[in-house]
């Protein structure tokens, strides 16, 4: 566990479909019709629910995100955010990343969320490299702690030991 400015942030390796949290974030597509990976795992565990709302939505700019309820998830919430497809690293892939960490962050403050859990957004199928992902995703964390707060708890949820010892050297080097 590690603290910056009262905000405790968890890394934790796992399925992000159990966390028992405010919100769960989706590493969804633009259609926010579902799809593999995390998206996958997402939809199967919470139910028809959730797609139903999404439809309604209708999509979802890159670096965007938008809200649902669970369904039989553990979570109250699933943020749907979309990351960038990493191309060569010229195609402002960062900063869209970076864009879809923070506002996931600016839509659970607006709706009081205390708890958020993303997970390692862009790095499975969208193929940004997994180092760089990390360092993006705990600086839009820590900046939108710094600039807005109104946040408690914010856990990274790694569903590869790779990944989890990734963020691991990152907060560590940071912190202690
Ligand atoms: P993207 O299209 O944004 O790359 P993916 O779902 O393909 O999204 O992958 C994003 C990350 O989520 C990858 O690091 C992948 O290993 C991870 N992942 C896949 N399933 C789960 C899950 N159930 N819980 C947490 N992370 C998951």
């Amino acid at each position: 566990m590690y603290e910056y400015r009262d905000v405790k942030l968890k890394i934790v390796e796992g399925d992000i479909t159990k966390m028992e949290v405010d919100a769960i974030v989706n590493a969804a597509n633009n259609t926010l019709l579902g799809g593999g990976g995390v998206d996958g795992a997402i939809h199967r565990a919470g139910g028809p629910s959730i797609l139903e709302q999404c439809k309604k939505i209708g999509g979802c700019p890159t670096g965007e995100a938008r809200i649902t309820t669970a369904g039989n998830l553990p979570s109250k919430y699933v943020i749907h955010t979309v990351g960038p497809i990493y191309r060569d690293g010229s195609k402002g892939e960062a900063q869209l990343l970076y864009n879809a960490y923070y506002n996931s962050l600016k839509l659970a403050k607006e709706y009081k969320l205390q708890s958020v859990a993303f997970p390692s957004i862009s790095t499975g199928a969208y193929r940004y490299p997994k180092e760089e992902a990390a360092e993006i995703a705990i600086k839009a964390v820590l900046d939108f702690i710094d600039k807005e707060g109104g946040i408690e708890e914010v856990y990274f949820v790694l569903f590869s030991n790779d990944n989890y010892l990734i963020y691991k050297d990152l907060l560590d080097k940071k912190f202690n």
